[in-house]
């Protein structure tokens, strides 16, 4: 009896110990577990995370295009409203460069005459080239870089009629949608045109 009395303590404390082993096991296994979902967790987070941001910046290209798609839209029916141009459009024109005068032999380039009425003696606006000016001044047209401004258009007539004034930037006036171009090789055929009828003054001079 006292033999069994010595042993029991002992056996409790190896069952104790198998036991608290066995739970310790279990314990750190499922810890082993946790762990191994978080880290789960927190990888598939900062993939989503990634993700998200991927598809914002898509979201944002896509609303950039769509802006400048539908700028663009506007711009094509404004074009097709005026002529060909809208406000901001780079053109040529065809500027004129004074290169020479028809000379006037009645005032010798003055533009003034001296008439004498009676006794009286006074200046006149010379007969021959006071009101040709500027038939008798000879021009050279080069393409002018400009950018539209401002666009005026004007129907009526049912609608059969229409006129546009194109305003640029720095030239003074209006210019009509035929005297204007979107690229300065259209603009020199036009100039190679006006030219040749500025030509046609010098050789009219004789
Ligand atoms: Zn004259």
């Amino acid at each position: 009896m006292f033999d069994d009395d010595e042993e029991y303590p002992q056996q409790r404390n190896e069952l104790t110990d198998k036991l608290r082993e066995l739970v310790d096991g279990e314990v750190k296994k499922e810890l082993g577990n946790r762990h191994a979902d978080l880290v789960w967790h927190q990888k598939e987070r900062s993939r989503l995370s990634l993700e998200l941001s991927a598809a914002r910046l898509k979201i944002r290209g896509l609303e950039n295009e769509r802006t400048k798609f539908q700028k663009n839209h506007t711009k094509a029916v404004q074009r097709e409203l005026f002529g060909g141009f809208t406000v901001g459009d780079v053109v040529y024109y065809a500027k004129p460069h004074e290169v020479g005068r028809i000379h006037c032999n009645t005032c010798n380039d003055t533009r003034k005459v001296n008439m004498s009425l009676g006794e009286r003696t006074f200046l006149k606006e010379c007969p021959d080239c006071y009101s040709s000016w500027y038939t008798r001044t000879i021009y050279e047209y080069k393409p002018q870089r400009d950018t539209v401004t401002q666009i005026n258009t004007k129907l009526w007539g049912g609608g059969e009629n229409r006129e546009l004034e194109i305003y640029l930037d720095r030239r003074d006036g209006s210019s009509k949608a035929g005297t204007i171009f979107l690229t300065a090789e259209e603009c020199q055929v036009y100039c190679d045109e006006l030219n040749k009828k500025e030509q046609l003054k010098r050789s009219g001079q004789s």
